[in-house]
């Protein structure tokens, strides 16, 4: 099995072998690489600020989880293009396809982020590589790239040897991934230029304006195809739009077998066509083949004896008829009945959930969707769906019930551990007892469950709000009992809730319980979702911009079912798709389709040391230094609290901060305050955002009693758009201390006096 995922991050056990599997790659196949660059990949997958530019890692595994191939994408977000680092096998694994496999992957990848894809080859020409050894090597790769499209950007100097008389100095090549559209020179040039400094930072100024210079043809010019006979060999891949919408679904066919006749069993085939019938048109979904696992995913959350129970249970009792339990004994678990029907009340903890052959066929084949769902994921898909039945989350370590046998979305979330921290929202209108039991105790997979309270609503014993985890899982549970009788309003609202708590946990993957049994007139609930509360709940997901898994769970009115779910989805993939494009919208502020809202807040989070120090970075307006002290503050209000006299106002846009304020009281003084920061990011400026921050600013100000507010700023030429902001929000120029930051370099103060007038609403800003 060869399967390439995409490395978040590097917080798990999985994730750092994937990552020094790469960087023992890279040592053994590019002899040539600086060490200390290298020794850098992990923080640069975590940290894309500090090296201007956003690394993805894939990497090639089998099924052991052994890394047999490497490849490395730098994406610049402020120019607009990608650049292939890596591409490599493990020593020893060539010829199996994994590089093809690889560099589709990064081409997918590319594709995804609007952009085409640039990277070095060694040249084929005598002159530049004399080895003939070396040479052929170099013949090989450029064949290779050959047969996807790409080509040496030609008629330029880049195969400048750095030091002259080198040989072997690389080609720019260019993969337009299908595309007739060739760059301009201007945008050659900018990325050539963010090629050579951000990348090599120790080349000399003179060097890089040198081959910058050199581009000259506009568009630039591709060399001929040298190896590849016909354009129509060349492989071209499938053409699709940047960011078009898809969500992978894998549902189980088998799923039919499963079928209770008892009256009133509402958890029945029908459930599934008639979501399917409104899911096929809306051209949203892709589907994927499920793939088989292995039982030790169900094992590694359920215990083995109510595993081997089902299964045993089940084929025993046949087609043709169920064991339901009908005795629930005080549980002794060094007792367990041997009557195979009277075990069933052992390990269920209902008299609605059958033991029959369909019933385990079915089931197990819904953990392999749901597994095949969260695979997908890993491998980079933001979106998935397992479109199951029965449903999982009502099954605990050692018991079912609930219409659930296996719990299809802890077994997803327990595979996903591996890779990352692991957010659980379950939105069925009945609790999530499954999940919080089986991760009560940990502190890696977050359970959030929204649902009616359990004094009216199954399971009745558990989903009250004290019930928050315990050990090394203490905080990590969270539920949100609701009444029995809510508008969509306050659903969302909970809902809101549950996503600011999983916000704060930022997990790398989130898992969605989804049951559609929150709608008007559902037979087991008592609440009234509509179609586009439902696109709302989507969207609210989505917008948090997360690789999100979506397992199928309740939902039981069949009439309104399919369109709900199709509601659900069409918000969840408009608010991903949005999120995931405001990520690197760092290009110039073209207007975003259905941006999530902005939102705001006063109380500062521990992790917003980085996310200020990032914002401030971002404006590219401030020095080292300052950046610095701007997190200073906020390390200074996390640790004294308000005693501090730093007081914020910080805006939120998805998962970004996207504004921010700093203020508070100067010492010594009766009612003056100082305004000691401001800043927007790039893509937010122009658009009023710095004078609704400065508004909300000035008006906690007011609240506390201030009545003069005080700016300073720099008197250079580069600060006129701030002088100019400030002028706007109603401040005077006080004072000019010449000279004060250097020569020629003043300070200026300005000054606001506070009355009764409203405050300014004149557009505006710029940063500071
Ligand atoms: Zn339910």
């Amino acid at each position: 099995m060869l399967r390439i995922r995409k490395v978040a991050d590097a917080t798990t056990a999985v994730n750092r072998a994937g990552i020094e599997a790469a960087q023992k790659i890279m040592r053994e196949q590019f002899s040539g690489m600086p060490d200390a660059d290298i020794a850098k990949l992990p923080d640069q997958l975590s940290n894309p600020l500090k090296h201007r530019f956003v690394s993805r890692l894939f990497v090639a595994e089998n099924g052991r989880d052994q890394t047999l191939g490497v490849a490395l994408l730098l994406y610049f977000p402020d120019i607009g293009f990608s650049y292939l680092e890596i591409i490599s096998t493990a020593k020893g694994r060539m010829g199996a396809g994994i590089g093809a496999a690889l560099y589709e992957r990064v081409r997918e990848e590319a594709r995804a982020l609007g952009t085409q894809l640039y990277f070095e080859c060694l040249p084929d020409d005598p002159a530049l590589s004399p080895n003939p050894a070396i040479r052929e090597n170099n013949i090989a790769r450029l064949k290779f790239y050959e047969r996807y499209g790409a080509r040496p950007i030609v008629n330029t100097a880049y195969e400048t040897p750095v030091t002259p008389g080198g040989t072997d100095p690389p080609y720019l090549v260019l993969d337009p991934l299908g595309s007739n559209d060739l760059p301009s020179r201007d945008k050659a040039r900018r990325v050539v230029r963010a090629i050579l400094e951000r990348k090599y930072a120790e080349l000399p100024a003179s060097y890089v304006q040198l081959v910058v210079d050199s581009f000259k043809d506009d568009p630039v010019v591709l060399r001929a195809p040298r190896y590849v006979k016909s354009r129509r060999a060349a492989v071209q891949g499938e053409v699709r739009e940047p960011g078009e919408p898809r969500i992978a679904l894998t549902l189980n066919d088998d799923h039919t077998l499963h079928h209770v006749q008892d009256r009133g069993y509402v958890e029945a085939p029908v459930r599934i066509r008639s979501i399917m019938a409104e899911l096929a048109p809306s051209g949203l979904f892709e589907r994927m083949p499920t793939k088989r696992f292995s039982d030790r995913h169900i094992r590694a959350v359920h215990n083995g004896r109510l595993v081997d129970y089902i299964r045993k249970a089940c084929l025993l009792a046949g087609a043709k008829k169920s064991i339901y339990p009908y005795v629930f004994p005080v549980r002794n678990p060094a007792r367990p009945p041997k009557d195979e029907t009277v075990l069933a009340g052992y390990y269920c903890i209902d008299t609605f959930t059958p033991l029959n052959e369909s019933a385990y066929l079915a089931a197990r084949s819904a953990v392999d969707c749901a597994l095949t769902a969260a695979e997908k994921v890993l491998e980079g898909t933001g979106l998935a769906y397992a479109l199951v039945r029965p449903p999982g989350h009502h099954a605990e370590t050692s018991t079912f019930g609930g219409f659930c046998y296996f719990n299809n979305a802890a077994i997803a979330a327990q595979m996903l551990s591996r890779y990352g921290k692991i957010a659980i929202l379950d939105i069925d209108y009945h609790h999530g007892n499954g999940q919080q039991e089986i991760f009560y105790h940990r502190s890696d997979v977050l359970t959030v469950s929204v649902h009616g309270h359990p004094s009216f609503a199954y399971p009745y014993f558990t989903g009250f709000r004290d019930e928050t985890g315990m050990g090394p899982g203490a905080g990590y549970n969270l539920n949100i009992p609701l009444a029995e009788h809510i508008t969509p309003e306050q659903h969302r609202n909970a809902v809101a809730e549950a996503l600011r708590r999983i916000k704060r946990f930022a997990p790398a993957y989130l898992v969605v319980s989804l049951g559609l049994d929150t709608a008007r007139g559902d037979p087991t609930g008592t609440w009234s979702n509509r179609a586009r509360d439902f696109e709302q709940l989507g969207r609210m997901i989505g917008e948090q911009g997360y690789s999100t898994v979506v397992i199928q769970e309740g939902g039981y009115r069949v009439r309104t079912l399919g369109i709900n779910a199709r509601n659900f989805f069409v918000g969840l993939a408009a608010g991903h798709g949005a999120a995931r494009e405001a990520v690197p919208a760092v290009t110039a502020g073209t207007p975003k389709p259905a941006r999530p809202a902005l939102e705001w807040r006063s109380a500062v989070m521990a992790d917003d040391v980085g996310r200020v120090r990032s914002l401030v970075t971002s404006t590219g307006f401030f020095s080292a230094a300052e950046v610095d002290i701007a997190g200073d503050l906020v390390t200074e209000r996390l640790t004294k609290g308000i005693r501090s006299g730093y007081h914020f106002v910080l805006a939120e846009r998805g998962s970004g901060l996207v504004a921010y304020a700093c203020y508070g009281p100067i010492d010594g003084t009766q009612d003056s305050f100082d305004l000691y920061w401001i800043a927007v990011a790039p893509e937010e400026q122009g658009r009023g955002l710095g004078t609704h921050v400065y508004a909300r600013a000035e008006a906690a100000m007011r609240k506390a009693g201030a009545k003069r507010i005080y700016a300073d700023t720099s008197s250079s030429d580069r600060y006129a758009p701030t002088r100019g902001f400030y002028k706007r929000m109603g401040f005077a120029e006080q004072a000019r201390l010449p000279d004060f930051y250097g020569p020629g370099d003043g300070k200026v103060i300005y000054v606001k006096a506070l009355s009764a007038e409203p405050v300014d609403r004149a557009p505006a800003p710029k940063s500071k």
